[in-house]
């Protein structure tokens, strides 16, 4: 009895402490990771067993080019200092460098982010990061932005001005959206290289396949119409 229970609480803490390690990106066992999509191409491991290179599989992050081979294009990026194209029905647009821009990113468990918003109410929807945590700041302009937290529900904003910094925990629904009259200009950090996005309204009403108009209009007080309505709308991608 006491061996099972011995047992049982061995089991919780193993389990608790995996769910830990594979909460976050991994802490990296080297320098760095630059990643390759073919692991012909410069994956020293892979390429001494070439049976694998054919069954290997993507796990978490990417392969690894040899670090010898390794250049300074690998870790950077020209073009952050180009405005993103704002015409589009939400006036934002989001430029972010990736791991897939940036191979260099990998397993470095960071990415960064342009946001240009249109004068006179351009917005970046509300949306999530399932992978990372946002810290922003203002280069130009005005923004109202805010961040919703998990049940209860409150309403965490401020308005931010030229050189005002937010960060908006990983998950939570948060916007930011553009009140003054200029052009508003913003470089966001994240938690993640490969912090991932969800725009709530187009993964609500612009699935693919639709979600059953009656999970919506129950789900949001809608008429069915209404849902109809908002099903048929275009749910621009800004990134
Ligand atoms: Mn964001």
């Amino acid at each position: 009895m006491i061996k099972g229970a011995h047992f049982l609480v061995a089991f919780v803490l193993l389990a608790l402490s995996s769910s830990f390690a594979f909460a976050f990106d991994p802490s990296p066992l080297q320098d760095f990771c630059v990643a390759i999509n073919d692991p012909k191409d410069g994956g020293y491991y892979l390429r001494l067993i070439p049976n694998l290179i054919f069954h290997a599989v993507f796990v978490n992050g990417k392969f690894c080019r040899d670090p010898m081979l390794a250049t300074a294009n690998d870790f950077s990026f020209s073009g952050l200092n180009i405005p993103g194209n704002t015409s589009n029905q939400v006036g934002s647009n989001v430029t972010l460098l990736n791991v897939d821009k940036i191979p260099g990113l990998n397993t470095l468990g960071i990415s960064i982010a342009r946001i240009d918003f249109a004068p006179y109410g351009g917005l970046n929807p509300p949306h999530i990061h399932p992978r990372a945590t946002e810290i922003l700041v203002v280069l130009e302009g005005t923004l109202y932005v805010g961040f919703v937290t998990s049940n209860p529900n409150r309403l965490i904003t401020k308005v931010l001005n030229a050189g005002d910094v937010f960060v908006f925990p990983i998950g939570l629904i948060h916007f930011q959206f553009n009140i003054g009259n200029t052009n508003a200009v913003a470089i966001a950090g994240l938690s993640s290289q490969n912090p991932g996005v969800i725009t709530i309204a187009n993964a609500v009403f612009g699935s693919n396949p639709p979600i059953n108009p009656d999970v919506l209009a129950k789900a949001f007080q809608l008429d069915k119409n209404v849902v109809n309505y908002l099903q048929k709308q275009f749910w621009v991608n800004n990134h």
